[in-house]
């Protein structure tokens, strides 16, 4: 290994700085590495010309965003240098008629839902770190959140991209127009790659007009049959909700605990719904989910009239990370997706699978698309317990490919599920996507053994 600091210093912004290395390396998977130095571009040439002497003198190299990333994709597992990206941080454009956005991928996701909104105009994408993590990051993640049910995840919004391959050289992807097919889908390719194909600095996404109107509705539920039942019969309502939410009781119980400022309106959980569109439109979709889940047995049917309302009704869902985290530091997370017609059978199955292990299980999610956050909690967090509790977790994961579904929703797979990658792809599968990452990244510099532990 050459001296890092000595062959960079002169090319990008570099620091070697105990602290600044220490801040990035984790991220919110709770695992860490050593990086050896962390890399502060500026530009597009910048981080070109990192990864030209990445390959000339043999070091590695690990994109960064925010660090909110689930899934130790930004870790420094072998060391190397760190490249944090948010320093790369303009929108270089909104263009309302073409309905575009350029920007480079040190911007806030919620920074530019703003910028976005300031022009009339919207970014549906809206992960629960939205405030936090970087644009970069949800295209390296394809990143969802909570309107995935109607207006889909990260994947859906990118048009092009201006990518720098692990060999340095830089390309364009994609085009500012709705429709392309000339040669191989590159930007699709990237989009999900967790920073292991290239490292995008510049992205241009679509955008739709924002919609004129939304309304909120939850149900709260006095038992877990009814509850479940409540989600089935929402899942049957014709109509596309862009929320359409589930909360179980022992997360619910969770938040509660967590904030004396909530008073539920049932403790065996709860589903929320979030139609938008035309006024009309809104309040027959809503009439249609309230007597649905009434007819489920709801114990009480909320509405939110304005912002307001809408947040409090809101809080539940948006407060389970915190309160979880706070009852149980020791847990594995896990976002597997599902069947939407299978989601009901997945959080019962997720307590069944936990219990047989000894240990106890909660569920939430996006019903609407099927994404189950399964957490199977652990008390001590010592070895003993990690060990059932992975054992528990592979099979959440083989249930849920059993019911027809994937290992990872919208988080990613990077360093905390490749050993169960082999489960849902064939050996054909992978050693085909591992050409792939070889024949971009020959020498293997860009985030090695990330996804697939061999590449
Ligand atoms: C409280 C909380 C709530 C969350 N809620 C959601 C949710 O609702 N939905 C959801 O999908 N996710 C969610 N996440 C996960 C996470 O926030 C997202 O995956 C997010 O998009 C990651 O962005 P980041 O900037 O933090 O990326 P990082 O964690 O910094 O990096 C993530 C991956 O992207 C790569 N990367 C970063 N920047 C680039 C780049 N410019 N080019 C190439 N590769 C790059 C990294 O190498 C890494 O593999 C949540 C996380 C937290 C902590």
């Amino acid at each position: 290994m050459p001296d890092l600091l000595a062959l960079l210093d002169s090319v990008l912004p570099v620091t070697a700085a105990r602290a600044e290395l220490d801040a990035v390396a984790g991220d919110k998977s709770g695992l860490v590495g050593a990086p050896a130095l962390l890399a502060r571009p500026r530009t597009t040439e910048d981080v070109a010309a990192l990864l030209r002497l990445a390959n000339e003198h043999d070091f590695v190299v690990v994109p960064r965003g925010a660090g909110t990333g689930r899934c130790g994709g930004a870790v420094p597992e072998r060391g190397g240098v760190v490249v944090d990206l948010m320093g790369m941080d303009r929108i270089l454009e909104i263009d309302r008629r073409e309905r575009i956005a350029r920007v480079e991928p040190g911007v806030r996701l919620g920074d530019l839902q703003a910028a976005v909104e300031a022009e009339g105009l919207w970014f549906p994408p809206d992960p629960a770190s939205a405030a936090d993590c970087a644009v970069g990051g949800a295209i390296a993640t394809s990143a969802g959140g909570l309107r995935g049910a109607k207006y889909g995840t990260m994947k859906h919004y990118v048009l092009a991209l201006v990518v720098v391959l692990p060999s340095g050289e830089v390309i364009r992807t994609g085009a500012r127009t709705r429709k392309s097919v000339t040669g191989y889908d590159l930007t699709s390719l990237m989009v999900g790659s967790e920073g292991t194909l290239g490292i995008v600095t510049e992205a241009t996404l679509s955008l739709i007009p924002r919609p004129e109107a939304e309304g909120t509705l939850v149900a709260w539920f006095d038992d877990d049959e009814s509850a479940r039942r409540g989600v089935g019969a929402a899942l049957d309502v014709q109509a596309v909700p862009r929320a359409l939410e589930f909360v179980d009781a022992r997360a619910l119980g969770a938040v509660v605990a967590h904030r004396d400022d909530f008073m539920p309106g049932g403790t065996h959980g709860l589903v929320l719904v979030e139609c938008d569109g035309p006024p009309a439109a809104v309040e027959g979709e809503l009439a249609l989910y309230d007597a649905a889940l009434r007819g489920a047995g709801a114990a009480r049917v909320e509405r939110a009239t304005d912002p307001v309302a809408a947040a409090r009704l809101w809080a539940a869902r948006r407060g389970i990370s915190p309160a979880v985290t706070a009852r149980w530091p020791h847990r594995f997370s896990e976002d597997v997706c599902v069947p939407r017609s299978e989601f009901v059978q997945m959080i019962a199955d997720l307590h069944v699978i936990a219990e047989r292990h000894g240990l106890s299980a909660l569920g939430f999610g996006h019903a609407g698309d099927g994404n189950v956050h399964a957490s199977i909690l652990m008390e001590r967090g010592d070895d003993e317990e990690r060990a059932r509790a992975k054992s528990a977790v592979r099979e959440v994961f083989e249930r849920a490919l059993e019911l027809g579904g994937t290992l990872s929703a919208e988080h990613g797979i990077a360093m905390t599920k490749r050993e169960f990658l082999p489960l849902e792809l064939s050996e054909a599968n992978r050693a085909a996507q591992v050409a792939l990452k070889r024949a971009l990244d020959p020498n293997g510099v860009l985030n090695p053994g990330k996804i697939f532990p061999g590449s």
